[in-house]
């Protein structure tokens, strides 16, 4: 008997140390890249899960998994401009069983832009301070939500031209006033072409206090690109875009100094640094 029950237990150890290893194995997670700076995009990659739907999250925002061929889910994560620097875990959490993928924020030094401008163009009237508070809820509201992946591969440039104010520039206005860009400026010509980063969804086209002629599209899986200061608006709301096609024209409507393209990416309600989404392998 008792060598009966240790045969069984010895069986039952090597099924279950055979179904570890499997496990270990089967699951290969991939972040890329590893180190990022503040405000930066970051693809996780998760091969071997079968059909069960990953959950993830970094720092307490959730990450939102799409598709990427038989076992394979991505998602687009960011660590937004209050990430302190250091090592972050990525809590990754599959059929219960939850691990830590380490993600390194680099210390990033944004630079510092000192400007005077007209006292009116600053300080804002009642009616416009309240206008520009609904519409931000509204973009708020929007980029809450995370539909199904529309994307098509790699994010390109919407105008290729050259960069003026990048990402995280804090800009001091008279002395007093602090105001962070979390966007990506790009030259541009009054009527230049701008074309649509990747493939969606148009989830906003009109007019904003700030952004002027706006236009929003929802590439899914929380994913958002923002296009600002337009002269023209090409779209309407709620059009299918396929990456590539123009969505507007290159102006300086809204509070813009001169013609040029405000570009935004949301992921997961919040601000990542353009000029990283180029480089992510989608
Ligand atoms: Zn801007």
């Amino acid at each position: 008997m008792e060598q009966f029950k240790r045969a069984a237990f010895s069986i039952l150890l090597t099924i279950t140390l055979l179904l570890f290893h499997f496990h270990a194995h089967a699951l290969q997670v991939d972040v890329e890249p590893s180190e990022i700076s503040i405000g930066d995009a970051f693809v996780i990659k998760i091969n071997g899960v079968e059909t069960v739907m990953p959950e993830a999250s970094l720092n307490g925002a959730a990450l939102h998994f799409g598709k990427c061929g038989d076992g394979c889910f991505m998602a687009i994560g960011t660590a937004g401009l209050k990430t302190p620097p250091g090592v972050h875990s990525i809590r990754l959490e599959i059929r219960g069983k939850a691990t830590e993928i380490p993600l390194t924020v680099k210390h990033t030094a944004f630079p510092e832009i000192k400007l005077t401008l007209d006292a009116k163009k600053v300080f804002l009237s009642p009616e416009d301070l309240k206008r520009a508070e609904i519409e931000r809820e509204k973009l708020k509201a929007i980029f809450q939500a995370a539909s199904g992946k529309h994307w098509d591969g790699n994010f390109i440039t919407p105008l290729k031209n050259e960069f003026s104010t990048g990402f995280g520039v804090k800009r001091i206005i008279n002395k007093e006033k602090i105001s962070i860009h979390e966007g990506l400026d790009i030259r541009g010509k009054e009527g230049e072409e701008i074309t649509a980063s990747n493939s969606g969804k148009v989830v906003l086209a009109e007019e904003l206090f700030f952004g002027g002629n706006t236009v929003v599209i929802d590439h899914g899986l929380g994913i958002y690109t923002v296009y600002m200061h337009l002269s023209e608006i090409k779209v309407s709301l709620n059009s299918i875009v396929s990456k590539g096609d123009v969505i507007g024209l290159v102006g300086a409507t809204g509070r813009a100094s001169g013609p040029h393209l405000h570009f935004g990416v949301k992921i997961g309600g919040i601000s990542a640094n353009p000029a990283s989404i180029f480089n992510l392998k989608l």
